[in-house]
């Protein structure tokens, strides 16, 4: 007998009728000859009035009692939604987190899921009994009760039908599906039939909120398909599986964060440790950080910027005043207008020219680029906040991403069961035996093969960056990692990137003809350098990956040149003779989470 599980957010359960429109999806599911277990949220904002609730009595409740409290939506639901069952002539039986077995760690309010008990839900699913499982909750080895994080519900959703080897995980919410970008900001989106898991955790992490980060965290580990689809119709939804839509596109979305402050510190030591001191400090105040870039320093001084969300700012701020001081540099800048625009897509790594395509397009709409990051399937660019919508149309435009690509894959939902390819007691051996949401690193790395180039001085103006990769793709040199740091002086900006070593010379050659043209101050590089690679599941989720790598070779001494993080990898750039180095010290700190 197949088993789907069937998650309702809160807007799918708002009011009576809702519920009851659900629990007849529900029966109708279980007619169709499925066993059917539900995962609730709260109904419509319960929560957000909840968390109010504790304000007026207390500014800083206790998070234990926070996660009692909260956890009271999802039990309101839960009942109300087996009396639905049970007035609709059908058999179900509510439980919460605790009374399934959902264990945790302690951390109230974002605690991570360590295991599951299946023996209850399938003894009650046996006598035919719809199980209905609060979302968002569960406990910890004294009984206390926990709870997931915001939007915790889809990863109760996914860990259920995880232990439970459903055949589906549907996703009933308020929209329905996947979009090539968020409608509500341009009409012109396009509802994909199908995303990967990896693009999926980067789109969720630029802020598409269709689904929690960590619920695709744990779908990937465990190969469970998703079926994000609309709880208010009956229209085929966006699957979430291993491979993207399309296997030619290098792109599959792309999204907007609109609410960006950038900070740089200023004539920071060109040393080791410093970008430790700085990260530390934030990552202390779980300030998750974004877009770090470092330019190359001139006279031994260095200028790092990164970005946190808007709201963020003011304990960014008090915290790297402080840092600044204890390291010495010479001042720090800021700017909270700015957004940043990003691209996502597995095809990208396997590809050129798809970074110089998204700088093209935005050349093209006369919209200046601040900063670039890039990384193996994500390009990033903050711009200005007033030319940020302006600068999203232009690259979902250049991309092509409102038409479906000729090659895209038509799901057939039924197709989708779980554990497509994967060894399945492995994962069942697994989920018994480990944490189910622990850190888990697939490969460290280092590929001592490349060198880079740095051109300073560069006029910070529309078309830059396009042009600059225009002229070394025509030189035929490969392109890796690139950034672009922001630099307040007198306008300038500067460029940095990867490419193999052996195009070292031909590249500065290029670039000092480029120079003259456009007015760089310098072009210089080093030609031994090597880049130091994690990879994983929920990387920026787990912040502790950055930070320890900085950690590490700080106490190492080594000195990192370049960095960038996305979900799945955080890469640094380390000269050449450091390599090996850096590569045994970042391994023994990460042994332990090393698959
Ligand atoms: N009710 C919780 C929240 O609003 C969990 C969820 O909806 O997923 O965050
Ligand atoms: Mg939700």
């Amino acid at each position: 007998m197949t088993l789907i599980v069937q998650k309702f957010g809160g807007t799918s359960v708002a009011d009576p009728e809702k519920i009851l429109a659900a629990a007849r999806k529900a029966i109708r599911a279980q007619q169709e000859g499925h066993q059917v277990v539900v995962v609730v949220s709260a109904m419509g904002h319960n929560t957000d009035l909840l968390i109010d609730l504790a304000h007026q009595v207390n500014d800083r409740p206790p998070a234990r009692e926070m996660d009692m409290l909260l956890s009271t939506g999802e039990q309101v639901s839960v009942a109300l939604f087996a009396m639905a069952v049970h007035g609709l002539g059908h058999k179900a039986v509510s439980l919460t987190g605790g009374q399934i077995g959902i264990f945790t760690d302690s951390s109230y309010t974002k605690a991570r899921i360590r295991s599951i008990s299946s023996d209850r839900m399938r003894r009650l699913l046996d006598e035919g009994n719809i199980v209905v499982a609060a979302g968002f909750q569960g406990i910890d080895d004294d009984f206390n009760i926990t709870t997931l994080g915001r939007g915790g519900s889809d990863t109760t959703a996914v860990a259920l039908a995880a232990v439970l080897q459903a055949d589906a995980c549907e996703i009933h919410t308020d929209v329905d599906g996947v979009y090539t970008t968020d409608p509500r900001q341009l009409p012109e989106a396009r509802q994909m039939s199908c995303i990967g898991y990896d693009e999926m955790l980067e789109l969720a992490s630029l802020g598409a909120s269709v689904m929690h980060n960590r619920s695709i965290e744990f779908a990937k580990k465990y190969h469970v398909p998703i079926h994000v689809r609309s709880s208010f119709s009956d229209t085929q939804g966006t699957m979430i599986v291993a491979n993207s839509e399309s296997a030619s596109a290098p792109v599959c979305g792309a999204a907007l964060t609109r609410n960006e402050a950038r900070i740089t510190v200023q004539g920071v030591p060109d040393k080791p440790g410093m970008i430790f001191q700085i990260f530390k400090r934030l990552a202390d105040q779980k300030i998750a950080v974004d877009m770090i870039v470092q330019n190359i320093g001139q006279d031994d001084r260095a200028d790092i910027s990164f970005t946190v969300p808007r709201e963020e700012f003011q304990p960014t701020l008090i915290a790297v005043q402080e840092a600044a001081g204890a390291i010495g540099a010479t001042g720090i800048t800021h700017d909270e207008q700015v957004a940043k625009v990003s691209v996502v897509g597995l095809g990208m790594a396997k590809q050129t020219g798809v970074a110089r395509k998204m700088f093209r397009a935005l050349a093209d709409a006369k919209i200046n680029i601040q900063m670039i990051t890039t990384s193996e399937i994500k390009i990033s660019v903050l711009v200005h906040r007033d030319e940020s919508l302006q600068a999203l149309r232009a690259v979902h435009q250049a991309f092509e991403l409102p038409k479906r690509p000729a090659d895209a894959v038509k799901w057939d939902v039924s197709s989708a069961s779980h554990a497509n390819g994967a060894d399945v007691n492995a994962v069942v051996a697994d989920l018994q035996s480990a944490d189910m949401e622990q850190l888990l690193l697939e490969d460290i790395s280092l590929a001592d093969d490349q060198a880079r180039v740095t051109i300073v001085g560069v006029p910070n103006q529309p078309g830059l960056a396009a042009n600059i990769f225009d002229a070394v793709a025509a030189a035929g040199i490969f392109v890796d990692m690139i950034v672009q740091s922001y630099d307040g002086f007198q306008g300038e900006t500067s460029i940095s990137f990867t490419i193999p070593r052996d195009q070292f010379d031909i590249c500065l050659k290029v670039m000092h003809e480029l120079g003259t043209k456009f007015k760089f101050r310098r072009a210089h590089g080093s030609k031994d350098i090597a880049k130091l690679s994690v990879s994983g599941i929920g990387m920026r989720s787990h912040t502790s990956v950055a930070i320890g790598m900085f950690e590490v070779l700080a106490s190492a001494g080594i000195n990192v040149e370049m960095i960038n993080t996305s979900e799945l990898r955080v890469n640094v750039v380390v000269a050449s003779g450091a390599g090996q180095k850096a590569l045994a010290c970042v391994q023994q700190r990460f042994d332990a989470n090393l698959r």
